[in-house]
């Protein structure tokens, strides 16, 4: 149920995600009132508030709560923004994204994982969120230009692509590298695009469509 683990989620926010600097408001509001145990298999349940990221199938994780809190709050969402998300996984991100922004445009590359995704999402009452099933690394360009660009499994490369549906105006984060990665914010301003290096990370590779 969601109205279980609530102390174990407050503890979550304010040890790990604004202890260690994370400071928007609605994001903590966010990391506050997702039921973050809901995004993982029973079995992990009573781990789903702990400093690190599990397992969620597929051989594919669901990020680390601080990750997932300094990634949002690198996208200066404010409310009304549209959003695309690379990498739907369990949907913990998307539900976090789908508090605070107007519409969730998320792509996966795993049907199981989207259909799982979807219907927890469903179940919490999210409808500001639009689910596909493909290689996210092309975007969604008939729903584009978007607001923020938020992107959860590593890129080799800065992809072009994203930044392509970005409005100006709009900021892009992505994990990139191979070995070492690192989080880019992207901003996309009328002069083109500015790419700054945040913090190391380590993301699961994004996939490419076989
Ligand atoms: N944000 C997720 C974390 C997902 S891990 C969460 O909160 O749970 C990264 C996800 O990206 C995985 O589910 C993986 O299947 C997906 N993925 C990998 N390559 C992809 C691609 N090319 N297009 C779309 N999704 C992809």
């Amino acid at each position: 149920m969601s109205g279980e683990y609530t102390r174990e989620r407050r503890l979550m926010t304010d040890s790990q995600i604004r202890a260690r600097g994370v400071r928007d408001p609605q994001v903590l509001a966010a990391m506050d009132k997702v039921p973050r145990h809901l995004f993982v298999h029973e079995s992990l349940q009573a781990h789903a508030y702990a400093d690190e990221p599990l397992p969620i199938g597929e051989g594919q994780t669901i990020s680390q709560p601080y990750i997932v809190a300094y990634m949002t709050e690198a996208l200066g969402l404010r409310g009304g923004e549209k959003v695309l998300e690379v990498g739907t996984g369990s949907g913990y991100q998307t539900a976090v994204m789908a508090e605070i922004a107007g519409e969730v445009w998320t792509v996966e590359i795993v049907e199981k994982l989207s259909l799982r995704a979807r219907a927890v999402l469903d179940g919490l009452g999210y409808a500001n969120i639009r689910f596909r099933v493909g290689d996210g690394s092309a975007g969604w360009p008939e729903a584009a230009p978007f607001d923020a660009v938020m992107v959860t499994a590593a890129a080799a490369r800065i992809p072009e692509a994203l930044e392509d549906q970005l409005a100006v105006g709009g900021r892009m984060i992505v994990p990139v590298g191979t070995d070492l990665q690192e989080l880019f914010l992207i901003r996309k301003g009328k002069k083109g695009v500015e790419r700054e290096r945040r913090l190391a990370v380590r993301f699961v590779p994004l996939v490419k469509a076989s």
